[in-house]
């Protein structure tokens, strides 16, 4: 038993090694990846809850890594995070993605009833407090002439925790000019309601374990009336609702019954590229 425990130490011990080599040469090789292009983009629709109509999409960012094939964010994000490499390809990720909101529209102008496509992008920490934010920002809009209210910002309620009003000043700004900003994950960590109108947010992204909790129906009492006074919340305080992680048309009805607004998830689509939405759209259309 104890020579078992000494392998099972060395096994534990060389899958770190592992890791721990595959992230030193992910982090290393993240410059040149981003300069060769081999960052792409997926976009997953965002539906109203209320007719499933397009209501927009969340632009989610995958490496075509040569040798490992597609990474997922979550391999890669924290990384860049890490390094600072997360400004210069948080850039390049709003740029591509207004960019492709702007083809959308022009393509379809006033696609969805609720009026042109929408095109929601995350931001990190490092991104969130980067001084060049709202300069590059407003760039990139004149640039492709997308109006601000078609955009949308995602941040986390933990990059914002404890955030005083001059780091807050950038994202007010930006929330001035018309651009949403929506607290993604919103839920899981500390959350702090009253600090809610404190920021300049305009939805609230609900983090997708409540989602799954009404996965199993009848759903979780608890859970429900968790969910439903967060949406009374958000509504008194004029913020929309979005749910993530949307799998199953039960889930969509119990939601909607909940008075969640929009809703994101593979029930509806799974992110895939631009042409999907652009052809959900244009269903949505006629
Ligand atoms: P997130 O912002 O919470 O994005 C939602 C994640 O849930 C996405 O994972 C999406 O593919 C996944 N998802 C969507 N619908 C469903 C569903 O019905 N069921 C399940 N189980 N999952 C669903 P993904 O694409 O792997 O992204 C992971 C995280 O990486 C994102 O979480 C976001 O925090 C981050 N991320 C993605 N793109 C960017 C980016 O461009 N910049 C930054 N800073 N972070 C990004
Ligand atoms: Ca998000
Ligand atoms: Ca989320
Ligand atoms: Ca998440």
């Amino acid at each position: 038993a104890k020579s078992a425990g000494g392998n099972r130490f060395q096994f534990a011990d060389a899958e770190a090694d592992a890791r721990a080599i595959t992230r030193h040469g992910l982090t290393n090789a993240l410059p040149a990846a981003l300069e060769r292009g081999e960052f792409f983009i997926e976009y997953q629709p965002l539906v109203h809850l209320g007719d499933g109509s397009v209501h927009g999409a969340e632009a989610l960012v995958r490496w075509s890594h040569p040798q490992h094939g597609v990474l997922g964010p979550d391999r890669f994000i924290p990384l860049a995070e890490h390094t600072g490499l997360i400004v210069p390809l948080g850039r390049w990720v709003m740029q591509e993605s207004v960019r492709q909101a702007r083809a959308w529209q022009e393509a379809h102008p006033g696609a969805t009833d609720g009026g042109p496509l929408r095109i929601n992008v995350n931001l990190s920490p490092t991104q969130l407090y980067h001084p060049g934010l709202v300069a590059d920002t407003v760039e990139m809009l004149e640039r492709t002439g997308l109006s601000p209210g078609a955009l949308c910002l995602e941040v986390t309620e933990s990059a914002l925790i404890g955030a005083d009003d001059d780091l807050l000043k950038p994202l007010r700004q930006l929330a001035e000019m018309g651009v949403d900003i929506a607290l993604d994950d919103f839920g899981t960590g500390y959350s702090n309601l009253a600090n809610l109108r404190r920021l300049p947010v305009s939805v609230l992204k609900l983090d997708r374990s409540f989602t799954q909790s009404m996965q199993q129906l009848p759903a979780d009492p608890v859970d429900i009336k968790i969910v439903e006074g967060i949406v009374s919340l958000a509504h008194s305080l004029s913020l929309a609702v979005t749910v993530e992680g949307v799998e199953t048309g039960a889930q969509a009805e119990q939601l909607k019954e909940l008075g969640c607004d929009t809703a994101q998830g593979w029930y509806y689509a799974r992110p895939g590229a631009p042409d999907r939405i652009h052809s959900l759209a244009l269903v949505d259309a006629v």
